[in-house]
């Protein structure tokens, strides 16, 4: 085994133990390979151990290296996203988590409009409310749900956020909560059209208290291919 194919192993070993402390069933946690900055070949090593999901964080990079992906892989978009950078993504990935502000949000409607199914987006909170970092505030989330989904050609499944970073991933569990319980809420507005089934929270460090805490996608990068150098 490679040593791609054995951290997933590993990793999806801790999911399942996760589960089984948090009483849930391991089906509804899918695991995304990071993928950002690491090359074509740890892609296809990936696919070859059995993972199919993957997530890409730069624009410019996805645009060069998915061509060179000859094999079935489902891409998820999760990085900083500029409007003018919409257009690259149309038709090949399933799901943007980063999704944090309308003009946005009108930018994937206007480019999925002639896409048979619409774009499944996930909004981004900034959970922590830190100055500088991307998400929309949790106080204005609801109204940013009502105003996205009345747009046509994407769908709201949940929500995703990158907590301040941690040393100790049980100080992050907190913000993984209150993620949860903001996704509680939009549910019961009942928003047409808005669905609260994702919630896109944990990486490397903390994936396992993120599924404790209910996520259904976690994101994890370094874990599975090692440190990433530029
Ligand atoms: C890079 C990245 C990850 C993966 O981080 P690791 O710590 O390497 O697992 C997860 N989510 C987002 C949004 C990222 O940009």
């Amino acid at each position: 085994m490679t040593d791609i194919a054995q951290n997933i192993a590993r990793i999806r070993e801790r999911i399942v133990a996760a589960c089984e402390r948090s009483s849930r069933n391991p089906d509804t946690v899918r695991l995304i390979a990071v993928s950002k900055i690491k090359p074509a070949a740890d892609i296809d090593a990936a696919f070859a151990a059995g993972q199919q999901l993957f997530g890409e964080s730069y624009v410019q990079e996805f645009r060069d290296k998915s061509p060179e992906i000859q094999s079935p892989v489902e891409w998820h978009f999760i990085g900083g996203l500029q409007n003018n950078k919409v257009k690259y993504l149309r038709g090949k990935v399933a799901m943007i988590h980063s999704v944090d502000r309308l003009p946005l949000a009108e930018e994937i409607n206007h480019q999925w409009q002639n896409e048979a199914t619409p774009c499944k987006v996930l909004l981004q909170v900034n959970i922590g409310e830190e100055g500088q970092k991307s998400g929309c505030d949790p106080e204005q989330l609801a109204q940013l749900v009502c105003a996205v989904a009345k747009l046509p050609n994407l769908s709201i499944c949940g929500l995703m956020c990158l907590p301040p970073y941690c040393e100790d991933a049980e100080e992050v569990r907190p913000y993984f909560r209150r993620l949860r319980e903001l996704a509680e809420q939009i549910e019961r507005l009942q928003v047409p059209g808005v669905a609260m089934t994702e919630l896109s929270m944990g990486m490397s460090g903390d994936f396992e208290v993120a599924v404790e805490e209910g996520a259904t996608l976690v994101r994890v990068g370094t874990a599975i291919f090692g440190e990433r150098v530029r």
